[in-house]
């Protein structure tokens, strides 16, 4: 049984950025119904005793674990997307070590806000949008839908949910803005900076 982890910040502490409204929507409803589905469905089965990691990985790709894997891979991803936000400001400090190695593989800062939000703003329909330490590098890839980086064996730093729920009411059909506050306003460095190797 997986148990929805709760916001790591009060539901009104991005009011400027992203509403109460639709962070209670997007986590206790969205987010909520995808952990609730996957207990279901993996009740009886062999996936019950495996943490989420696990059971992404031996449901990727399987046409008959489908919805496990929709529904396991969206129990993730939004647990790494809540940690990625942070109302303070002193967690969009980015440590040296970060802004070392995202100067290595984007050239500078600047490049890595162009590419990330050239990738955010080019996702077509549903997906995510990750910063992913490969065997040395960072890298920023596009998953659509539920899929996620675990399966290409690449280490999630953060993640941004472009989903339309993820924004809709707050910024309609303005991504591009919604980006921006993601990068600028509610993005959590140290988090990120937690998950290099
Ligand atoms: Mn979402």
């Amino acid at each position: 049984m997986f148990t929805l982890k709760s916001l790591p910040f009060n539901i009104d502490a991005l009011v400027h950025y992203m509403s109460e409204q639709t962070l209670s929507l997007h986590h206790g409803k969205h987010h909520q119904a995808y952990n609730d589905n996957l207990n279901k469905l993996i009740e009886n089965t062999e996936f019950i005793s495996l943490s989420l990691e696990e059971i992404i990985i031996k449901t990727y790709n399987k046409s008959e674990y489908e919805k496990i894997f929709n529904n396991a891979a969206q129990t993730y991803n939004h647990n790494i997307f809540w940690q990625s936000l942070s109302p303070n400001s002193e967690d969009r400090e980015m440590s040296s070590r970060l802004l070392e190695k995202i100067n290595l593989s984007f050239g500078s800062l600047d490049n890595f806000y162009i590419a990330f939000k050239e990738a955010s703003t080019s996702q077509f329909g549903s997906g995510w949008i990750w910063l992913v330490q490969g065997e040395k590098e960072l890298e920023i890839i596009k998953t659509s839908n539920a899929n996620n980086p675990l399966p290409l064996n690449l280490k999630p730093i953060i993640v941004l949910d472009v989903w339309e729920h993820s924004y809709y009411l707050d910024y309609q059909n303005r991504r591009a803005d919604f980006i921006d506050a993601y990068l600028k306003e509610m993005v959590n460095w140290k988090f990120a900076d937690s998950n290099l190797d």
